[in-house]
């Protein structure tokens, strides 16, 4: 059957490598990006060098009449998303005492919200269909805090709790809702921490080494497949066994 994804934030990092993957899966891809529209064209071009159709879209997740917009532009090209990955996402280090309240409504309107938008846009599509896959990139800080970033640890671990709620809602349906907890991933996101900081990270991650977004994006491969039908409103953990120890 043919089978249309959308991964938002899908020009750089985490979502770059799932929307590759899952072209690789023989899924067309919807390639959302906000401002860098050149490095999503570039993963539409990779896509098709794998075989299947690619869009870039360009939409803020936060305003829901884009989110609206971007899914019914992808299913006039492409057709009807029936995987879905939200995966946009911005952080800042900043302590809470520091930080301004437009950088907290900012990364719950992104980080959070935008996961709401394109769910609520995507469902009747799935709905109709019996099928769906949805996955919400979370963070082991939402599970476990950070001392510099209580926006991001709140709108991540909200993640989770809209995932189980959806999860719940459309069990009946044949569409399934998960989340994936990324530890330390070599992104864009990390790139102001010093040498100094990785390493002590690295050691703190009982493997050893930051993780690779291809990492995070064969997880999701597996949660949208369809051998994974009976797994909903699981966290799946990619952290290289940090929250063992
Ligand atoms: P990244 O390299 O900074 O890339 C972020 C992506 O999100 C970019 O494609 C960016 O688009 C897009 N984006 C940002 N704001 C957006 C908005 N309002 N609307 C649409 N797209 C937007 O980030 P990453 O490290 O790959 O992270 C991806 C996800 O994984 C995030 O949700 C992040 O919280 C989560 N995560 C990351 C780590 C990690 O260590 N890297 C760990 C745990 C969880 P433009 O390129 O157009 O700006």
């Amino acid at each position: 059957m043919k089978r249309v994804s959308l991964v938002t934030g899908a020009s750089r990092g985490i979502g770059q490598a799932t929307a590759i993957r899952l072209a690789e899966d023989g899924y067309d891809v919807v390639v959302n990006y906000l401002r860098q529209g050149d490095a999503a064209r570039d993963v539409v071009d990779r896509i098709e060098q794998a075989g299947r159709r690619g869009l870039a879209i360009r939409a803020d997740v936060a305003s829901r009449d884009e989110v609206r917009r971007m899914v019914a532009e992808a299913a006039e090209v492409l057709g009807p998303v029936s995987v879905l990955v939200n995966n946009a996402g911005i952080y800042q280090r900043v302590t809470v005492d520091q930080m301004e309240p437009d950088r907290w409504e900012r990364t719950l309107s992104v980080n959070l919200s935008g996961a709401f938008h394109t769910i609520q846009a995507v469902l009747p599509a799935m709905r109709q269909e019996g099928w769906g896959r949805i996955v919400n990139v979370s963070s082991q800080v939402g599970l476990r805090g950070t001392d510099h970033g209580a926006d991001y640890a709140a709108s991540k671990a909200g993640l989770l709790g809209l995932t189980k709620a959806v999860a719940l809602e459309v069990a009946r349906e044949g569409i399934t809702v998960n989340a994936v907890a990324p530890g330390t991933i070599e992104t864009d996101i990390i790139r102001n921490y010093s040498k100094e900081d990785r390493e002590i990270r690295s050691r703190h991650i009982p493997v050893g080494r930051i993780g690779l977004p291809e990492e995070v994006a064969s997880m999701v491969s597996y949660l949208a497949s369809e051998e994974a039908r009976y797994i909903t409103g699981a966290t799946l953990h990619v952290n290289g066994g940090y929250l063992i120890v």
